[in-house]
């Protein structure tokens, strides 16, 4: 007997777990994920810093968190499984008039949006935060008490396993190696090239479906070539180094982050993790750590927190992982414009984990209702790119 579903997902990281429960909470429960590792979260997911903040440049990903965060903080009780949302904040700290008036412009429009607790820090009040911070060059900056991190992992299982209870199926072990399409009745009437999903091909066989969903995160650009769609995600490696214990800088402090040069850093455990993206980086499908790394961002944060340069690295406790990246730093979610069943929710640019429960039901409502009243999510249709219609967010970590 041919294998159904109403919908197939393909990858079952933070978002296609995401997208499952919310399509199982609306109701739609006859739905297949399909993951070709043996585990969840071998993806970006399990790579991940756990960030999620609020203060981004654009309308767009202001509401996406907004939703996110305050899900974030309910979802033990709404899941039923804990997200370890820890609200330590995020303080970006400017070195220069041009990165404050950014910051202030991105407040201006983050009050606007509902983001009521966002200040403007001076550089005495970042000195507060973090006493081991060189701030002799610091202008000022902003905080978001609301801000914080998650536990990426302990998210994704609890959005799967409360879909599970609902009925969702999951197929570890599976890889999806083809799309089926047929033309489509349009396609057919007016001889233009479009086309509609029948199925997908995988390494345990056909499945008959008429909607696929891509959440293949930095292989999303394979997967919908599989279909004969055009999507523009790069995978781009990022890297982070957690250090020894370290009991120089507090306990407790939030996401601290260097705008002169891009370094960030957070308290992980006993330890302190580092992060820097590197603009040397080029695209592909590099997963392996580079050790050079190390005294790179060690460099960063020693003239920033001049104590870290006491601090002890293992380069084999260091890891790397991929970034999904579009041109305009922003997700593509919405249908394939030619190929008809085939929606996509990719392209997080770094925010995946952040945007995982808005992005999840942004699909689930453009599924199932055609439209979500979440945000305008034609703003984040893969059109945008051919049309011109470009966002761009500039608060890319
Ligand atoms: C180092 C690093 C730090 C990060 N920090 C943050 C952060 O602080 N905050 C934040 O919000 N985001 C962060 N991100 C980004 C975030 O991790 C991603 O955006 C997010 O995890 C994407 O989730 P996903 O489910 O789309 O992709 P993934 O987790 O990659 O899941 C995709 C799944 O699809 C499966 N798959 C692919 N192709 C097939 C196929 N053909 N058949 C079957 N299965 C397939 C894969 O095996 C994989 O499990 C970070 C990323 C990295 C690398």
């Amino acid at each position: 007997m041919t294998e159904m579903a109403d919908v197939v997902i393909i990858g079952s990281g933070i978002v296609g777990s995401s997208v499952a429960y919310h399509l199982a909470e609306k109701g739609c429960s006859r739905v297949l994920v399909i993951e070709r590792e043996a585990h969840q979260g071998k993806g970006s997911t399990g790579k991940s810093m756990g960030g999620v903040r609020a203060q981004f440049a654009t309308s767009v990903n202001i509401r996406m968190s907004l939703y996110s965060i305050d899900f974030f903080s309910r979802f033990d009780e709404v899941v039923g499984h804990p997200a370890d949302y820890r609200a330590h904040g995020y303080l970006f700290c400017a070195t220069s008039e041009r990165h404050l008036e950014y910051l202030k412009t991105n407040r201006e429009r983050q009050i606007a949006l509902g983001l009521k607790n966002v200040e403007l820090v001076s550089r005495e009040d970042i000195a507060q935060f973090v006493p081991q911070l060189r701030v002799d060059d610091v202008v000022g900056g902003t905080f978001c008490p609301t801000d914080g991190f998650v536990d990426p992992h302990s998210v994704m299982m609890g959005f799967m396993l409360k879909a599970r209870e609902r009925g969702v199926r999951l197929w570890l072990d599976t890889e999806v190696t083809g799309i089926k399409v047929e033309p489509s009745l349009e396609g057919r009437l007016t001889f233009a090239r479009t086309a509609r999903v029948t199925g997908v091909l995988t390494s345990r066989g056909f499945i008959s479906t008429r909607l696929v969903v891509n959440a293949a995160g930095p292989w999303a650009a394979e997967v919908a070539r599989m279909a004969g769609a055009d999507l523009p995600v790069e995978p781009l490696r990022r890297q982070l180094v957690p250090t020894e214990p370290f009991e120089k800088l507090p306990k407790r402090f939030p996401m601290v982050i260097d705008m002169s040069t891009g370094f960030h850093f957070r308290r992980e455990g006993k330890g302190i993790l580092l992060a820097w993206n590197d603009p040397e980086e080029t695209p592909g499908f590099k997963e392996d750590f580079d050790p050079t790394f190390v005294e790179k961002i060690l460099t960063h944060a020693a003239s920033r927190v001049p104590c870290l340069a006491d601090a002890e690295v293992n380069p084999r406790r260091a890891w790397a992982g991929l970034y999904e990246i579009t041109p305009d730093h922003h997700a593509i979610i919405g249908p394939a414009p030619n190929v008809e069943g085939l929606y996509f929710v990719n392209g997080f640019s770094g925010h995946g984990v952040m945007h995982s429960p808005a992005s999840g039901r942004i699909t689930a409502d453009l599924i199932l209702d055609g439209h979500s009243d979440l945000i305008e999510a034609s703003q984040l249709s893969v059109k945008r790119f051919g049309e011109g219609r470009m966002l761009e967010e500039t608060a890319v970590l």
